[in-house]
């Protein structure tokens, strides 16, 4: 059986099926699996790349699994085969979808061409190096000159990386660049809806809001971006501001090739499954994770839900395989959680139904990211280097940049394996 995507839903079904009498491959374009939601850190500086990354082979390897590096391009259901980008194929009794999804841009003007998208480890490390380039820039300038940055999409990811970088801003910077102004740096977060974490209990919302202002964000909310131009955002007011960096973290999609697998999509491309995950009218496929849509159970995309459906598509294989009939999943909602920086983090449990805010849910928060991490060596990289973050932020070190920004490597080279 073959399963494509290393992420949160493929590595839980690899261990899933661990020892089941079958032979399993594991195909990912990636040498490495990536933990999203830290990301952020490397963007900013705080992680190293290695920190958030995990090699696929090892983990495979201890399931007993073989791992292969390629891309899936095609899919012949009829003859249940798979071809790589490469012209390599493989035949399978059960293929497992577990792609994920990518930036979606709506078709927003300049959108793609002329933002920073949060979605790789190698998206990481070029907003990295243009956020630290940026900051080195208005050293080397004595005059008035600013750094804006604005952030697009006031979920999760948007609130965290404005937070993230007003406090850049507020201590790493006076200690690095001590001859510049931190005022000259403008962080904005901009967000349609009218309130931030939008799935989140107002109070939550509120506290989000209150603590981003507290921090020096600009946050625009009911506001709408038209139009993405180097060096400007254009604001559905007609407003034009400044922006020399604008960041991408507005909604998510299927990638375009899975268009080119003849699979039933739904809603931004994702794939449609039966309450079972299987592929709708494919008894051999399942789709789990951010790219699978169940329309009448439908599931948040985040990790616990690919964790969850990957456990999930492990045991129906191992059913079949043992001639009984497939059940249908349940996703057991843990709650959500969000961080706004330094001591400041929203968790909403699910069950029983707690909110904390402050100092305790950034703990909760930063306990829970360890946990969930891959790899005992990168929980010891990761607690280390957040500690010394947080802890020593104003002393200027820890940082960890590159020098040139990466831009004028093209966007579709191959990435550069694990750190
Ligand atoms: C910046 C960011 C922050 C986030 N923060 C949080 C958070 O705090 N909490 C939370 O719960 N969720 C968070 N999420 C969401 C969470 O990371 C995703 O829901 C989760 O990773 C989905 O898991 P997945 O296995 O479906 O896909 P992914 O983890 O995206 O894995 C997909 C894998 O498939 C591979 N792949 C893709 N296409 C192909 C192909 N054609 N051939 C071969 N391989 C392919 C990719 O290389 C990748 O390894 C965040 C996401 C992002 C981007």
């Amino acid at each position: 059986m073959i399963i494509i995507g290393a992420g949160f839903a493929g590595l839980y079904t690899v261990e899933g099926l661990n020892r089941a009498d079958v032979r399993i491959t594991i195909i990912d374009h990636n040498l490495y699996s990536t933990f999203q939601p830290l990301l952020y850190q490397v963007a900013t500086g705080g992680l190293n790349p290695g920190d958030v990354a995990y090699p696929v082979g090892g983990c495979a390897g201890r399931h007993l699994a073989r791992y292969i590096r390629g891309d899936l391009a095609t899919i012949d259901t009829t003859g249940r085969r798979i071809k790589l980008e490469d012209g390599r194929e493989f035949e399978y009794d059960y293929l497992v979808l577990a792609v994920g999804v990518s930036a979606a841009y709506f078709g927003i003007k300049g959108a793609a061409e002329n933002t920073f998208a949060l979605y790789t480890r190698r998206d990481a490390i070029i907003l990295r190096d243009h956020i630290m380039a940026g900051f080195e820039r208005l050293s080397a300038t004595d005059n008035n000159e600013e750094f804006a940055v604005t952030v697009v999409g006031g979920g999760a990811t948007g609130v965290e990386l404005a937070g993230t970088l007003a406090e850049l801003r507020g201590t790493m910077l006076r200690a690095t660049f001590p001859n510049v102004d931190p005022s000259r740096v403008h962080v904005r977060l901009v967000e349609m809806a009218p309130e931030l974490l939008m799935p989140y209990h107002p109070k939550l919302r509120a506290y989000t809001r209150r603590q981003l202002v507290k921090r020096g964000v600009d946050v625009r909310l009911s506001t709408r971006i038209l139009a993405v131009e180097p060096g400007k955002v254009v604001l559905g007011d007609g407003e034009t501001h400044r922006s020399d960096l604008t960041v991408w973290a507005a909604g998510v999609a299927a990638a375009q090739v899975v268009g080119a697998w003849n699979l039933p999509q739904g809603h931004n491309g994702r794939i449609l499954v039966e309450p079972d995950h299987r592929v709708k009218g494919n008894d051999r496929i399942f789709a789990i994770g951010d790219i699978a849509l169940c329309e009448s159970n439908p599931t948040p995309q985040l990790a616990q839900p690919a964790i969850q459906e990957g456990k999930h598509a492990a045991a129906q294989i191992r059913r079949l395989l043992n001639g009984a009939e497939t059940q249908p999943f349940r996703y057991h909602d843990k709650g959500i959680m969000a961080t706004i920086g330094r001591r400041a983090a929203v968790v909403q449990l699910a069950r029983p139904p707690i909110w904390m805010t402050g100092t305790l849910a950034w703990l909760v928060w930063l306990g829970l990211h360890l946990i969930y991490l891959l790899g005992g060596r990168n929980r010891v990289s990761t607690m280390l280097n957040l500690t010394y973050r947080y802890l020593f932020w104003g002393h200027g070190g820890g940082v960890i940049v590159g020098d040139e920004p990466m831009s004028a490597v093209p966007p579709d080279a191959p990435s550069d394996g694990v750190r």
